[in-house]
């Protein structure tokens, strides 16, 4: 048996929690649960080298995440997504170096698969049954397939506009699922009252401990796709903030064990819609925790977050590591989802669209350098968004003769 964890830990009141038993939120302070793990031991148990030859997914990575036995994970291969190097879009910016990490590439299309992953993966050690999550989306995609996967019952709770892919997929796999004409924050009530109603365990990004564990992951694979150097900047799209949160505990977990080759971590930036920028307005004002965006409206659905649990975590995050919060145009994401994708075939999902709206006021303001090595995570795919892509097509008549010079 592989098993670091030492105990569970809230993030807010530090107050210790058994991770043998499941968990929610803080019984104390309602903030978030951090896995925490012997590092010491890890230290010395587990070697570098270990990870030669193992398989290319998220689960190579093992003995620093929480599965106490490997057997109850529930897998639909998590593999390790690529980096991709941009010329061209750099070329744009006039900046050297400006790589994408295509979590496109992951079961049911986005970067909620990590998490998912993993939470559900836990939640079958545990013996749990019936899941519930409310979504902007893609996090209800995911936990639908790995529930279906690991054969439990799944009840998603979903804003009546959510992308039509979104309310698809769920159907498809099996999930119960609602179509609800409030917000986010009203679907994670629902959910908050079908816990105590019908005894569903609540998988709400940051009420469980394991999802962070699962996005941990993109640090550090990251980490070793850069043998262990990592990147100056790091641009990442903002809802809940699991996957800077989780990224910003993986450089921190690998620190400890002595992998990274340079004290010098990346700047986290952190990246909303001027549609719904709780963070970002929090950040500019020097605050720790965020008040609640109202009239939130993006078609970035995964960045429709207008209260999150978690906001102290991201923003504690983003000031350690030197980056900012900021927001960028609504109006502009088409404009960057058709740049990326035209310039590079890279398709971007609307809210990685808003990294790009982020990198040129970064850039305009010298927070951001043209010679440094900036990172951008494409969390999900931009297929999932029709709704999103303005496209201008062009018709052919087959019955009349074709113009070719206006081709
Ligand atoms: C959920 C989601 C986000 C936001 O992720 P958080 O880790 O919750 O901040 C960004 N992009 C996509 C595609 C998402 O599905």
């Amino acid at each position: 048996m592989m098993n670091f964890v030492t105990h569970l830990e809230c993030a807010n009141c530090q107050r210790r929690y058994d991770a043998a038993r499941v968990h929610n939120l803080c019984t104390a302070c309602q903030r978030p649960l951090w896995v925490r793990y012997d590092l010491k031991a890890l230290k010395k148990e587990f070697p570098q080298k270990a990870l030669f030859g193992r398989p290319p997914t998220i689960w190579r990575y093992l003995e620093m995440l929480p599965m106490a036995d490997p057997k109850n994970i529930v897998s639909l291969t998590e593999t390790i997504t690529p980096i991709l190097e941009t010329k061209r879009l750099a070329g744009e910016f006039g900046v050297k170096h400006l790589y994408v990490k295509d979590e496109s590439r992951l079961p049911t299309g986005s970067f909620k698969s990590r998490g998912m992953a993993m939470a559900i993966s836990k939640a079958k050690e545990f013996g749990i049954t019936q899941v519930a999550v409310p979504t902007a989306g893609n996090a209800g995609g995911a936990m639908a397939a790995y529930a279906a996967r690991a054969g439990m019952k799944a009840y998603v709770f979903m804003p009546e506009d959510t992308p039509s892919i979104n309310q698809k997929e769920c159907d498809l796999a099996g999930a119960k699922t609602f179509l609800v004409n409030g917000l986010i924050t009203d679907c994670g009530r629902l959910v908050g009252e079908g816990k105590k109603m019908k005894g569903w365990f609540d998988v709400s990004t940051l009420k469980e401990p394991y999802r962070i564990e699962g996005k941990k992951t993109m640090g550090l694979e990251l980490a070793e796709q850069f043998d262990w150097e990592l990147p100056e900047v790091i641009l990442y799209p903002t809802g809940g903030g699991t996957g800077l949160i989780g990224m910003w505990k993986a450089f921190a977990e690998l620190e400890a064990l002595g992998w990274l080759k340079s004290a010098k971590k990346p700047r986290m930036i952190s990246c909303q819609s001027d549609g719904c920028a709780p963070i970002a307005t929090a950040f500019a004002k020097g605050e720790r925790f965020a008040k609640t965006f109202e009239n939130p409206a993006t078609i970035a659905s995964g960045l429709r977050v207008p209260a999150a649990v978690g906001d102290f975590m991201i923003l504690d995050a983003v000031r350690e590591s030197g980056g900012v919060a900021l927001a960028t145009p609504e109006a502009d994401i088409p404009k960057w989802m058709r740049l990326a994708s035209s310039k590079e075939g890279i398709a971007l999902c609307p809210e990685t669209a808003v990294c790009l709206g982020a990198l040129e006021i970064l850039l305009q303001h010298g927070l951001v350098k043209p010679e440094e090595q900036i990172l951008i995570f494409n969390t999900g795919a931009a297929q999932k968004y029709p709704e999103a892509i303005r496209e201008e097509l062009s018709r052919i008549d087959i019955n009349k003769p074709i113009e070719w010079g206006n081709l």
